[in-house]
């Protein structure tokens, strides 16, 4: 026990943190199968073989989804087009921004329903789904709406932009509505029409916001979701049809499709995979710095590519530090993702659970103390990875240099801001980190040395639609968000 425990009285909280369960109890309808979303339509989908998507939090199968093929891409692609040059490329940009502000504002009306649906399908808590997913979706159609009509002023110099044509999008499953919105807002304001392939995992969220489209009234063919895995997106990707190809996920697939788009002619941006270090000066309000610290890794279970899964402690308060984040996330409750008193929800699939629970092995076998983990008290059905913190680790440890994405901290410690930095930027990725000090000029300095796309200064995993956000190295390159979020999707003026 160190010196500030003695002081601290120690208080028994047994008991006292038990809640009742507050289940979430909006209904939603879910088919048992689903196609395509393709001209305006639902359409069943050429091939016969479909896949389950599946409750993280049970196990159990929620709906059959259809696989797309070569065949269903082409017709969502042509359909794009034909909607590119009939209505949408052609119809100025006040009338777009209406039909943008109509899907934002019936996102809203529809929000409980997508978030119970979200967490269902996804795993995560209905508390971040129903207070973060949703409306930050809604926010991004509000935020795009309102460029619609004034892209002549998001570009320099007078020029005036046009569209690229046809753009094909790919998704992951960690914000599977969000990814969605982040993707169809600037492409819908700049003039472009899409066709997008929602994550295997989780594709629920995207079939209900194609009602919302059809709600909306958006013109046929301007938004297409065609289902289905690797294969699927592959096919959209490399359609001769697209002219934009807008790819979230891993490092290691965005790779492959810039080496299938090389040539082409296809524009591209790629939001990668990330590594993203925490660095806590000791200095800083600690507790806060402990709450930031928490956001930062198991938010959405560590599903997150900006997630702080590093966190480079300043070595004088380390063991405090590390003793207070563990007080902490002892009291996390973890467990149905429909309970709205739930903090850490259920990891996606069963193929990330093991994934998560590999890198926990070898993180062990390389001399990390490992705290918590993959066994212990979880629910019996479902996949589930208890906060997890590794201390004992090197910059050289596996769990240190690759991408878990699960809730698993690495815990390093540093003597110097210079320090801090060269660890901070020992990684091949640069998407995300944060910065913890009382003081603005240390925040500065080291913020402005961190090779990121993203710096939070006392914070982490804030969002704004009118903040850019994306990667640099093997994190990829685009902005998506703000006016640079607009730049991706306009030609004609650089
Ligand atoms: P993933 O790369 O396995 O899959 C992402 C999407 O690509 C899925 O829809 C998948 O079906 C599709 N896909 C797979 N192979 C393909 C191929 N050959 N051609 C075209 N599409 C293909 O990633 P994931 O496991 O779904 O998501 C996790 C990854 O996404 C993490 O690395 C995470 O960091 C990253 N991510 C990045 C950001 C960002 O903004 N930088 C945001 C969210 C997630």
């Amino acid at each position: 026990m160190n010196k500030a425990q003695e002081k601290r009285p120690q208080l028994d909280l047994a008991g006292a943190l038990d809640l009742a369960p507050a289940p979430e109890r909006v209904p939603v309808a879910i088919k048992k199968r689903y196609g395509h979303f393709i001209d305006g339509a639902f359409v069943d989908g050429t091939d016969a073989e479909d896949f389950d998507t599946v409750n993280p939090a049970t196990g159990q199968a929620i709906a059959k989804i259809a696989t797309g093929t070569a065949d269903d891409v082409d017709r969502a692609v042509k359909a794009a087009r034909k909607a590119y040059d009939e209505v949408w490329g052609k119809m100025p940009g006040k009338e777009r921004g209406k039909y943008l502000y109509r899907i934002a504002r019936r996102i809203q009306e529809r929000s409980r329903e997508l978030a119970v649906l979200e967490s269902m399908d996804n795993g995560k808590p209905i508390r971040e789904t129903r207070d973060i997913d949703v409306p930050n979706a809604a926010a991004h159609f509000f935020y795009y709406a309102g460029w619609a009509d004034k892209l002549a002023y998001a570009v320099p110099g007078g020029y005036s932009p046009k569209p690229l044509g046809v753009c094909g999008q790919v998704i992951p499953w960690n914000f599977p509505l969000l990814m969605a919105a982040w993707k169809l807002a600037p492409a819908l304001a700049t003039g472009n029409t899409v066709v997008l392939k929602p994550a295997e995992t989780t594709p629920l969220s995207a079939m209900l916001l194609a009602e919302i489209l059809q709600e909306a009234d958006l013109p046929p063919g301007v938004v297409n979701f065609v289902n289905g895995a690797g294969k699927t997106g592959a096919a959209l990707v490399g359609h001769s049809g697209v002219d934009k190809v807008a790819f979230t996920g891993s490092t290691d697939v965005g790779r492959k499709i810039m080496r299938s788009i090389a040539g082409t002619g296809k524009k591209a941006t790629m939001e990668l995979g990330g590594k993203g270090a925490h660095v806590v000066f000791a200095d800083a309000a600690l507790d806060q710095a402990v709450e930031g610290t928490i956001n930062g890794i198991f938010f959405n279970q560590g599903h997150v590519c900006c997630a702080g899964s590093r966190l480079l402690i300043e070595e004088g308060v380390a063991e405090e530090f590390v003793e207070r984040l563990k007080r902490r996330v002892e009291v996390l409750r973890i467990g149905d993702p429909l309970d709205k008193n739930t903090d850490i929800g259920a990891i996606n699939s069963a193929e990330q659970h093991k994934t998560v629970c590999k890198y926990i092995d070898i993180g062990g076998q390389e001399g990390a103390e490992v705290w918590q983990g993959c066994a212990g008290d979880v629910p019996a059905k479902g996949f589930w990875v208890r906060p997890t913190i590794l201390t004992n680790v090197q910059q050289s440890d596996t769990v240190v240099r690759e991408e878990i994405f699960g809730p698993v901290l690495s815990v390093l410690t540093f003597r110097t801001p210079d320090e801090a930095v060269a660890k901070a930027n020992d990684t091949e990725y640069g998407l995300a980190a944060g910065v913890w000090s009382e003081k603005t000029s240390k925040l500065f300095d080291v913020a402005h040395r961190l090779n990121a796309g993203v710096v939070w200064a006392n914070g982490y995993n804030l969002f704004d639609p009118a903040s850019p956000f994306g990667g640099l190295r093997h994190s990829g390159f685009g902005r998506e968000g703000g006016i640079h979020g607009l730049w991706p999707y306009l030609g004609g003026w650089q």
